[in-house]
């Protein structure tokens, strides 16, 4: 594809990106439309080789270079195994996306500790630990640029799901830390946080009419949002048109968050 007809008119061009866990869902349409802009890469997968794969292979249809790189983000041993594999394939990341991401429904007195740790460990642990294995190269490189995939759930609580509220909140603030503690060293740290978006995640309550109704009413928009339009927008914030943009969130979630029982203008 020439730079010209590439998305962003190959703004990425010359970047090495990491996305984790982007084997499906919104962390595929990233890591594909990081590659379709021009960068090279890494498609972390835990254990959906197959969907790994057909996100290298978009890519590299789109002409574009990217592997596949296996590993739990919650494991600090593989952690820096699949960093270590990803440098030595296409070179230290000057991108990196925390797209990886888990929840489970569990009403508040019957989750267990296994299941708040499973949680939060991939949530916030695995954005942790990524982050603090490939943060040190970009310093010693003068620069760098992370967005964590965050949720709307950063900001509205959310009952049965406190574990991954908890995850997602805890998520904001270890965004806006680092954004300041790396500002002074050419690195930015900023957060996307979607909406309803249709992606296996959710796909069993997207299909039952009643659950989809429901969840439309919370989305002033009036519809469900699909990853490539939040892909868009991860690619805007890694890019240089970004440039001054650091510590931020970008909801990307049709209005979700503005209180949506307000829009009649009453109360
Ligand atoms: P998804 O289930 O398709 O994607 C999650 C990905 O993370 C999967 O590929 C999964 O294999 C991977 N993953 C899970 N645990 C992992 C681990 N330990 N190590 C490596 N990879 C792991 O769902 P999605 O909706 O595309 O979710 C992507 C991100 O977006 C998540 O962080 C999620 O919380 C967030 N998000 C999604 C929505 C939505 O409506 N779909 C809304 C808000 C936020």
């Amino acid at each position: 594809m020439a730079e010209a007809q590439r998305p962003g008119n190959g703004r990425l061009a010359g970047k090495t990106a990491l996305v984790t866990g982007a084997s499906s869902g919104i962390g595929f349409e990233t890591a594909a439309r990081l590659g379709e802009e021009g960068a090279a890469v890494a498609v972390n997968y835990r254990s959906d080789e197959e969907g790994a794969r057909q996100a290298v292979g978009r890519i590299e249809d789109s002409g574009g270079r990217a592997v596949a790189v296996q590993g739990d983000v919650s494991s600090e041993e593989e952690v820096r195994r699949l960093v270590r594999e990803t440098e030595q394939s296409l070179g230290p990341p000057d991108i990196l996306v925390n797209n990886a991401g888990t929840q489970s429904e569990r009403p508040f007195l019957q989750m267990s500790l296994a299941d708040w740790e499973q949680v939060v460990s991939v949530n916030m642990g695995g954005a942790f630990l990524v982050s603090r294995e490939i943060i040190g190269g970009m310093v010693e490189r003068g620069g760098g640029v992370v967005v964590n995939m965050s949720s709307v759930h950063q900001i509205i609580p959310w009952p049965r799901f406190a574990h991954y509220s908890a995850s997602k909140g805890g998520l904001k603030l270890l965004t806006e830390s680092l954004a300041l503690e790396f500002a002074s060293r050419g690195i930015r740290v900023n957060a996307v946080a979607p909406g309803a978006i249709a992606t296996p995640e959710n796909e069993e309550k997207l299909q039952d009419p009643e659950s989809r109704a429901s969840l439309e009413a919370l989305i002033p928009w009036d519809r469900v949002g699909e990853s490539a339009e939040v892909a868009a927008c991860v690619a805007f914030l890694v890019s240089d048109e970004a440039s001054y943009v650091t510590g931020a969130t970008l909801f990307v979630d049709g209005g979700m968050s503005l209180y949506p029982g307000f829009e009649s203008g009453e109360g």
